[in-house]
């Protein structure tokens, strides 16, 4: 291996997923010179390549073929769909490389220097990047350290067996298994589990916790979970994994709780527990970089670390470890290194499970509300009286906002049903403009429409609706 040339650059950025190349662009759209280091020959990191944006292709496909049998019950009946798993793995592919080809690009145009290979820190201003056949050391001004997150594991499984898959597996799509086991009723396990569910896998679910999605507000988890029950396998709540044995035709789990059986085969397994910081493989003690046990690296409102000229952002600084948090954080660092006064201020980080129904909510939750003894006004509309949910036969959903009871402004939002990923935006707008339920109520919302029942939520509580009959406190 031979030793490179030093490369200088004003703002380094360790990492290409949405959090590094996102200040990659802001810094260099800020006058900076910039050299971005990715150990993958792609950019896009985690969410483009192995995440968001290939489940969210996937759950597509699910939704549609989901939806082709549940128009029956309108009088349209499909024939079963003849699944081509060549052509959707294509499809996912496809839709990746279409926008990590966009970030090539788009690193061109702005002349940030993309290196590949494995960034380690050397000192407080250097890091020597190992590549395939080369160590390069680069000399930096600032660093920003975006080196994102992996998949957790649980003692004593072993990953590497066949049967075995993380999220990352799970995602190539290399067979459809009959029987699934899928441990973690998280937000990566539900999603999965609705790809695997709609391409003809047995579902089984283990939770550790006494719901699914535990960070959520049950009322929410409820109607998923009543739609999930139906249509999977099994859900075990607040049971334990104790083994998970491969042997060469099946995978043999054993459980610890009250519902599940002690063991069952499956044919694969999908761990979903998790995800742990990347805050351990970058030689931050190299820098001085205050690292937790956890790995996660912690920050100030500026994105600083204890060192003040290096920064982090995205899943290694924190949960909740999503891609729109470290996009926003890294915008922060950048235009930080580049003199401007900003400091990391949102008011919320919303949360989106892409299951059927989706699950979104922002904010303050009602059980945070309860537990933290926050005084709360609470509008909640049940999809039941919406007349767009009952055209799309989906009764089940609900709008639910909190509102804060001496200022009477919106401190918190969750919606269930089809699309409220899309819905919830307009609350997060609400939340940021300080708007009070009368300000919401008073906006006229499209008719026919789900968002109307934003509109309807606010209306129950400012006791104005007309969509249902409230009696009179
Ligand atoms: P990452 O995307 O993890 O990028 C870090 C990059 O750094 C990687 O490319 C890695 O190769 C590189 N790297 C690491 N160490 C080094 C090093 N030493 N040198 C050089 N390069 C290095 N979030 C959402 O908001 N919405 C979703 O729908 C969603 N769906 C998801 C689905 C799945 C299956 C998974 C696994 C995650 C999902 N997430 C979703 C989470 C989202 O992917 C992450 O929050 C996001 O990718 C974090 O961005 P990041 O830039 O911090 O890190
Ligand atoms: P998670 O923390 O959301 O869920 C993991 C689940 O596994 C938890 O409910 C936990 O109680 C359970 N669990 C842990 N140990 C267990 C055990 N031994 N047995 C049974 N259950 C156990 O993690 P995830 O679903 O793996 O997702 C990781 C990260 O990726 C999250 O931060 C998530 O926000 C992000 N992500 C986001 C999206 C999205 O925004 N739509 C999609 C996928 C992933």
């Amino acid at each position: 291996m031979t030793k490179q040339l030093e490369l200088d650059a004003e703002v380094l950025v360790i990492g290409g997923g949405p959090g590094g190349y996102t200040a990659a662009f802001r810094a260099a759209d800020l006058g900076k010179q910039v050299v971005l280091v990715e150990r993958f020959p792609v950019l896009g990191g985690v969410c483009l390549n192995v995440g968001c944006i290939p489940s969210k292709a996937l759950l597509h496909t699910a939704q549609i073929i989901h939806e082709s049998s549940e128009i029956a019950k309108a009088g349209v009946h499909f024939t079963p769909p003849k699944l081509d798993f060549d052509a959707i793995r294509q499809y996912k592919n496809k839709t990746i490389q279409t926008l990590t080809k966009g970030l090539a690009q788009l690193s061109k145009v702005r002349n940030v220097t993309v290196v590949t290979g494995t960034a380690g820190f050397t000192s407080e201003h250097t890091v020597d990047i190992d590549g395939s056949e080369s160590v390069q050391t680069i000399r930096f001004d600032h660093v920003i350290i975006a080196a994102g997150s992996r998949p957790s594991s649980l003692p004593g499984i072993d990953m590497s067996s066949p049967r075995v898959m993380d999220s990352t597996d799970a995602l190539e799509l290399k067979n459809i298994p009959k029987k699934l086991l899928i441990i973690g009723g998280g937000i990566i396990g539900l999603e999965m589990a609705t790809v695997y569910h709609a391409f003809g896998s047995e579902i089984t679910i283990v939770e550790y916790m006494d719901q699914l999605i535990p960070g959520c507000d049950s009322d929410l988890v409820r109607p998923l979970h009543l739609m999930l029950k139906r249509q999977y396998k099994n859900i075990y709540l607040e049971t334990k994994v104790t083994a998970v044995n491969s042997t060469p035709n099946t995978v043999n789990v054993s459980f610890e709780g009250t519902k599940a059986p002690n063991t069952d085969n499956f044919d694969k397994v999908l761990v979903a527990v998790g995800r742990k910081p990347n805050g351990d493989r970058v030689a931050a003690e190299k820098a001085g970089i205050a690292v937790d046990e956890r790995g996660f690296i912690s920050v100030d409102d500026n994105q600083r670390t204890n060192i003040s000229h290096i920064y982090a952002i995205g899943d290694i600084t924190g949960n909740p470890m999503l891609a729109h948090k470290a996009t926003h954080e890294a915008k922060v660092a950048a235009e930080v290194i580049a003199g401007l006064p900003v400091a990391f201020e949102a008011k919320t980080i919303p949360s989106v499970a892409y299951t059927d129904p989706e699950i979104a909510w922002m904010g303050i939750t009602e059980n945070q509300a309860k537990t933290q003894n926050i005084d709360y006004e609470l509008g909640v509309f049940p999809w039941a009286a919406s007349g767009r949910a009952i055209g799309i036969g989906r009764k089940e959903g609900l709008t639910k906002l909190l509102f804060d009871a001496e200022s009477g402004r919106i401190i918190g939002a969750g919606i269930v049903g089809p699309n409220a990923g899309e819905l919830i935006a307009e609350t997060i707008l609400a939340l940021e403009m300080g708007a009070d339920a009368e300000d919401i109520s008073l906006s006229i919302h499209p008719h026919p429409t789900l968002s109307e029942t934003i509109a309807f939520a606010s209306e129950m509580a400012t006791g104005t609706i007309t969509d249902l009959y409230q009696p009179k406190k």
